[in-house]
């Protein structure tokens, strides 16, 4: 009897493993079948300030051309990451001008494959290039540093390209308070950052509080006419860290109809040690803001390049991983259109008609 049983088992388990098989390679071929139809878009990433150093190996850095193209990223953010320092005139106008120095290095680097890429100024622009099979490309700044208290030269970065403007970094500067700094020079917006709030929505350069304290994005809610996101951000009752947003921080960020892009680095995403953080934790901070404020307010932002990736997720090549998993999970095709892109597309028209 036991030795008749023992063959029905092995094809008992064979089957169940071919099934799983078939179920594996059907997801694989849906998230390609989306991928042909959505637009997806990384709105964080420290990519230009590798891809602009001499004798740089694209294919070595987290987010470049090929490794964006096989994971299926049709947009991805190029800004410039400025250190924070010294907060006088002099200092500023040094870091001004070798900030956007870097900003036409990357340019260059951008216009000089025009086959594969074009910088993006609008939303019509990314969904334009989709059709074309060219990677998008948007310029921004991450930290308001280099514009010191000039509000002439939030122009001059426009004109480059900028269309995101990362208020602070780790340290308060002229504009704004930081998250990780216990200082809370200004309690929020400085007077300064308030006026380069409004000459930011009058321009039509998106408000990116990722970074800034919890006073600086009410502030910035307050006085914005447009919404306002967190391009690479995490959720603090998952993992209480400073740089991670409360639920009172992501409700407000939604009911101004803003978004919230998601980071992947582990620091962001979990206390627990770097072989257990994978693409399913990252999708745990993901549903937790869909099942907190909807769907509509939620999308990614890698930071690769300045900190993201983990298991799974080594570089933006492995970003389609992440559609297969929250498929997994159930996610329709709705759904994850509007996380890859969808939301933030709505924030970045929004942003464009305020200007009008
Ligand atoms: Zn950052």
């Amino acid at each position: 009897m036991k030795y008749r049983l023992f063959p029905a088992l092995l094809l008992f388990v064979a089957m169940g493993f071919t099934l799983q098989q078939d179920d594996e390679a059907a997801l694989q071929k849906r998230a390609q079948r989306l991928h042909d139809r959505i637009i997806s878009i990384d709105t964080h990433t420290d990519t230009a300030l590798e891809l602009i150093k001499p004798d740089v190996d694209p294919e070595k850095v987290q987010a470049g051309f090929a490794k964006l193209r096989a994971g299926r990223v049709d947009c991805c953010f190029y800004p410039i990451f400025v250190g924070q320092g010294p907060l006088d005139e002099a200092a500023e106008a040094n870091v001004f001008a070798a900030t956007v120095d870097k900003m036409e290095s990357i340019r260059a680097y951008i216009l000089a494959r025009p086959r594969e890429a074009a910088i993006a100024l609008t939303a019509k622009d990314i969904e334009r290039n989709k059709k074309r099979h060219k990677l998008s490309l948007v310029m921004g700044l991450e930290n308001a540093y280099p514009i010191g208290r000039e509000l002439s030269r939030v122009k001059v970065f426009y004109e480059l390209g900028t269309r995101i403007i990362t208020l602070c970094h780790n340290y308060d500067n002229d504009v704004c308070d930081a998250s990780r700094y216990p200082e809370k020079t200004w309690g929020g917006l400085s007077p300064f950052g308030k006026e380069l709030v409004r000459e930011m929505n009058r321009l039509g350069i998106l408000v990116d509080c990722s970074h800034a304290s919890t006073q600086t994005l009410q502030d910035c809610l307050e006085i914005s006419t447009a919404p306002v996101i967190c391009s690479h951000s995490c959720v603090y009752a998952i993992k209480d860290h400073p740089r991670n947003l409360t639920d009172d921080e992501i409700r407000a960020i939604a009911a101004k109809g803003g978004v919230i892009q998601v980071t992947t680095g582990r620091w962001a995403l979990s206390w627990l040690p770097h072989a257990e953080v994978n693409i399913g934790t990252f999708c745990d901070h993901v549903e937790y803001i869909r099942r907190l404020v909807g769907v509509e307010y939620v999308g990614i932002g890698t930071d690769f390049d300045g900190g993201g990736g983990m298991n799974g997720l080594e570089d933006a090549s492995k970003m389609k991983d992440i559609t297969v998993e929250l498929m997994r999970r159930g996610w329709t095709d709705r759904e994850l259109a509007l996380f890859w892109g969808g939301n933030f597309l709505r924030v970045m028209r929004a942003v464009e008609n305020a200007k009008k």
